[in-house]
């Protein structure tokens, strides 16, 4: 069984720590949801920081490859992850006086058991394209002909999909 790291996040920003590790697609589960298979591991890595006004930060990385399905056909799309971004520390307060128009970073709560995997899965989800497509003409349509399939079926495949969801 794999073993999901947990850190304590404010001590872990304040001693400057890093973890790095991998983690199979198949163990992030919110992420299966979306994705066409299973296959494929991800590449990640935590920073923790702190910077001169006091303010701590988790840096997080993660790259790797993950099948999306395409929107216009259903089958798998090779989708690129390469995810970078820094998430600002706050207590509950904090996150409280924040509002909604603070945009420039994003904020987490400053967990003492913070479930690593947990948090790179809702990054990675953030970042993948809302409606994936194969490029125009690529689509494996099965009766073989791509391009029409495409100009007459695509906006109400696409409706059908935002509808659905
Ligand atoms: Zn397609």
């Amino acid at each position: 069984m794999y073993a999901r790291p947990f850190i304590d996040s404010l001590d872990f920003a304040r001693n400057g720590q890093k973890i790095s590790g991998e983690v199979p697609i198949a163990e992030l589960p919110r992420l299966l949801d979306v994705l066409e298979d299973s296959r494929g591991v991800l590449s990640y890595t935590v920073r923790g920081g702190l910077d001169n006004l006091g303010g701590y930060w988790l840096d997080i990385s993660v790259v790797g490859r993950c099948r999306l399905r395409c929107q216009r056909c259903l089958n798998g799309l090779d989708h690129a992850v390469q995810l970078d971004s820094r998430l600002l520390l706050r207590d509950q307060a904090g996150l409280d006086e924040l509002g909604n128009d603070e945009d420039e970073l994003d904020s987490i709560l400053a967990d003492t058991q913070l479930d690593v995997l947990d948090l790179l899965e809702e990054e990675i989800l953030l970042s993948l394209p809302i409606a994936p497509k194969h490029e125009l003409g690529a689509c494996q349509v099965a009766d073989g002909d791509g391009d029409a399939y495409n100009k007459k079926l695509q906006p109400f495949a696409v409706l059908a999909k935002l509808k659905s969801s």
